[in-house]
């Protein structure tokens, strides 16, 4: 049978005749382990894209902190810190996992977020992070009080705005002045002498992070420029500023065919290119925080067909998946592609597919063309590692789904389907 061209993401998802592949299991044998709603990761896809993360910056010292916001299984954080990552988090929750999966990370650690808490910096100075990202003057107050209660010297940066717009969707853009991200960087000069003044605090790095999912990478080096300026005047004050936090954002290719990781590792050196001529000279330590770029073609949610229905003029396929599983159409109209697990014969037919959520919204595409599909046929939504299990919800009282870690021809259930219980077990 001749293969249609539909999109994979090698070396996670591709066709091996009429079956789609997680590396070595076709996703008929997952779903059939497993169940369905399943999100299924691709070890090897995490680790290239790590490795060609890293290495794109290995000209610079430097320090990949993946964001955890972007994925937080446990197991996949492991795999991560294995390599060698840190990491970005922005929660006491998150750090807790981190902590979790090895006490040594805290040291690779930043924490960034416009609302952190007492007991959440206490938790982060005890560990001995590497770096807090403030986002106000109350928060430096608040830190300096807390470093000074827990007689610790704290490490941090002004996580500055940078007043650059990058095209991406208007929630996850953060690096305009009237954004609640960051401190305007022109006030950076007085906050960065009211942190010296504190004696529990040492401020030694500049941070940003103007959004996620921009796939242009000028932004970017404007960013940089506006960080390089200051670090120099901050220098001239007499602030022995040593680290840059880059951020993360780098955008990925949603809606390509065939995404590579040739693809990847050439928009990451077009990134590096971008970030780094204006660091050049400035002897500092880049700190980056990618999210998005390494766990999400890394990932896929597998859904099967309940039913087909017409509805007057239109087609809907009703998956078992829904917007509790992945979010991200319903919350920013985003797409993703969707392949059938097992190619059929017949025609291809244009369908809206949508889940049993009692909302319009509930939809994962709509007029999409897709090869004959069967109820009971299951379908792959590919690029669904970021933003996807991290954004799940129990709507509808919905339990969540299961994950799963392939890697070649094994397969790892790294966390459990939900169960009614789990779900009432906080309740009263
Ligand atoms: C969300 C976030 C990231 C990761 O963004 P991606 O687009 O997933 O790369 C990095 N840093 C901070 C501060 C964030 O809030």
């Amino acid at each position: 049978m001749k293969t249609p061209s539909l999109s994979t993401r090698p070396p996670g998802f591709t066709y091996k005749g009429s079956s789609l592949f997680v590396e070595k299991i076709s996703a008929d044998t997952l779903t059939e382990r497993f169940g369905t709603p399943l999100y299924v990761y691709s070890t090897a896809a995490l680790r290239e894209r790590y490795a060609i993360f890293d290495r794109a910056f290995k000209r610079v010292p430097h320090s990949v902190c993946y964001s955890v916001k972007a994925n937080s299984n446990l197991s996949i954080l492991r795999m991560l810190a294995k390599m060698g990552s840190g990491f970005d988090v922005v929660s006491g929750g998150e750090l807790e996992r981190v902590l979790t999966v090895d006490r040594k990370a805290a040291k690779k650690v930043v924490f960034s977020g416009v609302g952190k808490q007492a007991p959440e910096m206490d938790a982060a100075i005890h560990a001995g992070i590497l770096l807090f990202n403030i986002e106000s003057e109350s928060e430096l107050e608040l830190l300096a009080e807390r470093s000074a209660k827990l007689r610790k010297k704290t490490r941090i940066a002004f996580r500055v705005n940078p007043d650059v717009p990058a095209e991406t969707h208007p929630y996850i853009s953060t690096g305009l002045r009237e954004h609640k991200f960051g401190v305007p960087i022109t006030d950076a000069p007085l906050l960065y002498a009211q942190a010296a003044s504190h004696k529990w605090l040492e401020p030694v790095g500049v941070s940003v992070h103007i959004g996620s999912q921009i796939t242009d990478v000028a932004p970017f080096g404007a960013t940089m420029e506006r960080v390089a300026n200051l670090v120099r005047n901050l220098r001239a004050q007499g602030h022995d500023i040593r680290l840059v936090d880059a951020g993360g954002g780098l955008g990925i290719t949603y809606r390509d065919g065939a995404s590579d990781l040739k693809t990847f590792e050439h928009s990451v050196r077009k990134y590096s290119g971008a970030l780094l001529p204006p660091l050049k000279n400035l002897g500092v330590q880049l700190l980056l925080e990618p999210g998005r770029s390494i766990v999400g073609p890394a990932g896929a949610l597998l859904t099967r067909v309940l039913y087909c229905k017409q509805n007057g003029r239109k087609t809907f396929l009703i998956v078992d998946a829904a917007m509790n599983d992945l979010i991200r159409p319903s919350l920013y109209g985003a797409h993703h592609e969707i392949v059938p697990a097992k190619i059929e014969k017949g025609a291809s037919m244009t369908v809206d597919i949508v889940g049993p959520v009692c909302e319009t919204g509930d939809f994962f595409a709509r007029d999409r063309e897709l090869p004959a599909l069967s109820e009971g046929g299951t379908l792959a939504i590919l690029d669904a590692g970021a933003y996807g299990m991290a954004l799940a919800s129990n709507y509808n009282t919905r339990p969540k789904a299961a994950e799963v870690l392939v890697d070649g021809s094994k397969a790892k259930l790294i966390r459990r389907r939900e169960t009614y219980k789990d779900l009432l077990a906080a309740e009263r």
